[in-house]
């Protein structure tokens, strides 16, 4: 045991004698996992003074500066608005109750709300089973009162040397906060920053789980302010579904843990556990209805504008690589690009001729739409009425989003049943046997951010909510009804609430600011019942190209080489070379990848220096490596030496093994 660690036990010690000698204004919950204590202040105030395990505690005097437990804004009739936290107004009451299934604590506050009086109480309890902590918040509230916004739980947690802050975004990412002095992390659920409802720090093998289990994928924010400590907490828009007879509260739980054995033990024994009990997490891949051509797919390609160059790169790629080579075509449509959605046809000249190619090829071809824009200058929107059917702000302003194109493009209201029928009409015409895709890529779904939204006349209640993820997947499942076999639906990244909805993902976008890794939380839930494919789209010829390669083919994913035309150029030759031999090498671990699973990242010993890597934000192993279990239950573990040069690893067995430049490598547990 190390000083640090010595003083700590010392300092637990002696809370628990103090907590023994003064009850009453101390309050605590503890298991043999975690221990929570809180105190009401010297002005009557509750704080979170101390969360800790038998290894760490993560709330000490330095990070409490600035902790407060909730804020509430509340509005009423008048449009009188009122924010209320728990560092403004004095705890009333605390109580303790105790059953078979948990231990809890229910805290009381009163507030004043233009000469009435509201609560708020917060429930945290243990729950004996998972030995989480779970925090729910609800209020009474007088006449013409209710809840537009929350902050809850919100917890600022120390941030010693070495600590790490896992992230949801996209695969998932690590953030090494010895390098990050300021950095505010907002992260939408559902959409690309934050696919999954969790937010986890660790040190060392120490851990803290920070997650909800919301089974109807509610729209929330999940903040991670990084400072001299680090506050995380959640963001709730508020629905109005959620005040029935003056009573408000917030439709989960959000639950806090604590383990000493990491990240890849969390997932496996508190977030997967819930994940495949959801409406969209139980099935697995095998049990899906999945064309066979798309789960044997090893590699994707990128299409472009119809014309001589593209036709040569078609011909040249499926020469290359192989038949069996997919293609994702970007620019079909006559129109330009995110310009008139969602007036796509007819399609550019000569695009028949490239599906044609394709098909006698023996592969298949999957066009680009947008499943979630509409552009205010099409004659569709002024004869649909378009303006119906978008999301309002709360100010009851348009949500319009202006890209590269400069269109205006509404974000559509998913609840919409015209969209549902605009969408669902011009995915038929795309996979009629005159334009005969294969399948259809909706853009945008899985990855832009899910609103709340204001119109008073849509057929959901105002705010925030659960209408965006249900919305949704009617949408799409109404498309799936219109696909004929061996046609699939697509859709840009991987908000988890999707994932039985289409067939495959497109893993395109990055995390949030400068110092990051990506990190497969997600494969460690979902390898099992989700395709995905590519990796972060922008495509330098250097070696980032290589390393985002050797993570997709770890990590379970198809692989993507990006736009076909790139491979018309002799610069690319030993990019081409590698991502080739990968496709090869992915071809042969298909037991694994389809219906297996991820079950852990694997750094092996030996030679495996740490690069800097060009277009990569953080270094990397030569070498990286994957643990996965196949369907019949054997395990695995593949590498990846991604550098040009050999390094000479050691195998779990303490044979050495040496990894040419660009090399894969199977060893069967
Ligand atoms: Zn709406």
């Amino acid at each position: 045991m190390n000083i640090q660690k010595t003083i700590t036990c010392l300092l637990l010690l002696s809370w628990f004698i103090g907590n023994n000698l003064v009850a009453q204004d101390k309050y605590s919950l503890s298991n043999d996992d975690i221990t929570i204590a809180f105190e009401k202040s010297n002005q009557d105030r509750l704080e979170i003074t101390d969360l800790f395990n038998k290894n760490k505690r993560w709330i000490t005097p330095d990070s409490r500066d600035t902790d407060f437990l909730w804020q509430v804004t509340l509005e009423n009739d008048k449009s009188n608005t009122s924010v209320y936290s728990s560092q403004m107004v004095k705890l009333k009451e605390a109580k303790e109750t105790k059953n078979d299934k948990e231990d809890l604590l229910t805290f009381e506050w009163e507030i004043s709300l233009s000469k009435l009086t509201g609560k708020v109480y917060v429930d945290v309890s243990l729950n004996k089973r998972t030995s989480l902590s779970e925090w729910s918040i609800y209020l009474d509230l007088p006449d013409g009162w209710e809840v537009t916004n929350l902050l809850f739980p919100i917890i600022n947690v120390d941030k010693e040397e070495g600590t790490k802050l896992y992230t949801s975004s996209g695969w998932g990412a690590e953030y090494n906060l010895d390098k990050i002095s300021n950095l505010n992390l907002q992260l939408i659920y559902p959409s690309s920053r934050q696919t999954m409802q969790l937010v986890c720090m660790q040190d060392g093998s120490d851990l803290l789980y920070y997650a909800t289990h919301d089974e109807n994928a509610n729209h929330k924010t999940f903040s991670a302010r990084v400072g001299s400590s680090v506050e995380l907490s959640t963001d709730i828009t508020a629905s109005n579904d959620w005040t029935k007879n003056n009573k408000f509260s917030v439709p989960w739980k959000v639950s806090i843990g604590l383990n000493d054995k990491g990240i890849e033990d969390a997932i496996a024994n508190w977030y997967r556990p819930f994940a495949i009990n959801t409406i969209w997490g139980t099935k697995t891949l095998l049990e899906k209805d999945i064309p066979e051509w798309l789960v044997s797919t090893d590699l994707w390609l990128h299409g472009g504008r119809a014309g001589k160059d593209e036709m040569d790169a078609l011909t040249k790629t499926l020469e290359y690589f192989g038949n069996d080579t997919k293609y994702h075509w970007y620019y079909w449509s006559s129109h330009e690009f995110d310009v008139d959605y969602p007036d796509y046809f007819p399609p550019r000249t000569d695009y028949d001729k490239i599906v044609n190619k394709i098909h006698s090829a023996g592969s298949r071809v999957m066009p680009y739409t947008n499943g979630r824009l509409w552009d205010t200058t099409t004659v569709a929107y002024q004869k649909l009425a378009g303006a119906n059917e978008i999301v309002l702000r709360k100010n009851l302003t348009p949500y319009v989003e202006v890209y590269a194109s400069k269109a205006p493009n509404a974000v559509v209201c998913p609840t919409s049943t015209v969209w549902n029928d605009v969408v669902v009409d011009f995915a038929s015409r795309l996979l009629d046997e005159k334009i005969n895709s294969d399948g259809v890529y909706f853009d945008q779904i899985a990855s832009a951010r899910s609103l709340p939204c204001y119109n008073e006349n849509h057929n959901h209640p105002v705010g925030g909510g659960d209408f965006w993820h249900f919305a949704n997947r009617e949408i799409f499942n109404n498309v799936r009804k219109v696909l004929k076999k061996d046609q699939i639906i697509a859709t840009e990244q991987n908000a988890e609430c999707f994932i039985d909805v289409f067939d495959t993902f497109l893993m395109g976008n990055r995390p949030m600011g400068a110092e990051w890794a990506p990190a497969p939380l997600f494969p460690l839930v979902y390898s099992d019942r989700a395709i995905l494919y590519g990796f972060y789209l922008h495509n330098p010829n250097d070696m980032s190209f290589r390393l985002k390669n050797a993570l997709t083919l770890l990590w379970g994913a198809q692989l993507n080489g990006g736009r076909s035309v790139l491979y018309a150029s002799d610069s690319w030759q030993n990019n081409a070379t590698f991502l080739r031999e990968m496709k090869e090498f992915r071809s042969k671990q298909h037991d694994l990848f389809v219906g297996g699973r991820m079950i852990g990242e694997f750094t092996p010993e030996g030679d495996n220096p740490l690069l800097t890597v060009e277009s990569w934000p953080t270094p990397s192993n030569a070498v990286r490596g994957a643990k996965w279990i196949s369907v019949d239950g054997k395990e695995a573990i593949l590498l990846t030496n991604f550098d040009t040069n050999s390094h000479e690893i050691v195998l779990p067995n303490g044979q050495k093994q040496l990894l040419k430049g660009g090399e894969c490598y199977r060893y069967n547990l």
